[in-house]
């Protein structure tokens, strides 16, 4: 669940907290860009950073999906992380921006798993529906059945 530092110019910094456990900052190099440089740099940063949250460092997995969401300061979120596939943790604290491009990305992930649900669903009723037509004309079913 570790960023990828080599595909965008983000620096992770490493802190353990007093209770011993171990969290990453992700900065994304505010300031860094030249006057006047192209704002999509800027997004092309934040949706990396973002789709890095989703990534498991552990086993590849790119269904990384956040159990705990706190605030961290004014402008960092602190995400607790859990892999579905291999069941790694990790905390990452990262920018708002990167947390508004990671939440639209599990926003659109959830529409996208609910019109397939929704898909599934239709297809089942479809089967039923052509399963019950062919019983009433070969006559398995007849009214008394009811
Ligand atoms: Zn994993």
């Amino acid at each position: 669940m570790t960023p990828d530092n080599d595909t965008h110019p983000a620096s992770i910094e490493y802190l353990v907290l007093r209770d011993g456990r171990a969290i990453e900052i992700v900065h994304l190099g505010e300031g860094r860009e030249a006057p006047g440089a192209p704002s999509s740099a800027r997004d092309a940063e934040i949706a990396c950073a973002a789709a890095d949250l989703a990534h498991c460092a552990a086993c590849g997995s790119t269904l990384v999906q956040p159990v705990e969401w706190e605030e961290e300061g004014p402008r960092h979120w602190r995400l607790e992380l859990r892999c579905p596939n291999c069941e790694a943790r990790g905390t990452v604290v990262v920018e708002d921006a990167v947390v508004d491009r990671y939440d639209l990305a599990l926003e659109q992930a959830a529409a996208a798993l609910a019109r397939q649900l929704h898909d599934i669903v239709q297809l089942g009723i479809e089967d039923e529906v052509r399963s019950l037509s062919v019983a009433l004309e070969t006559g398995l079913l007849v009214p008394e059945d009811f």
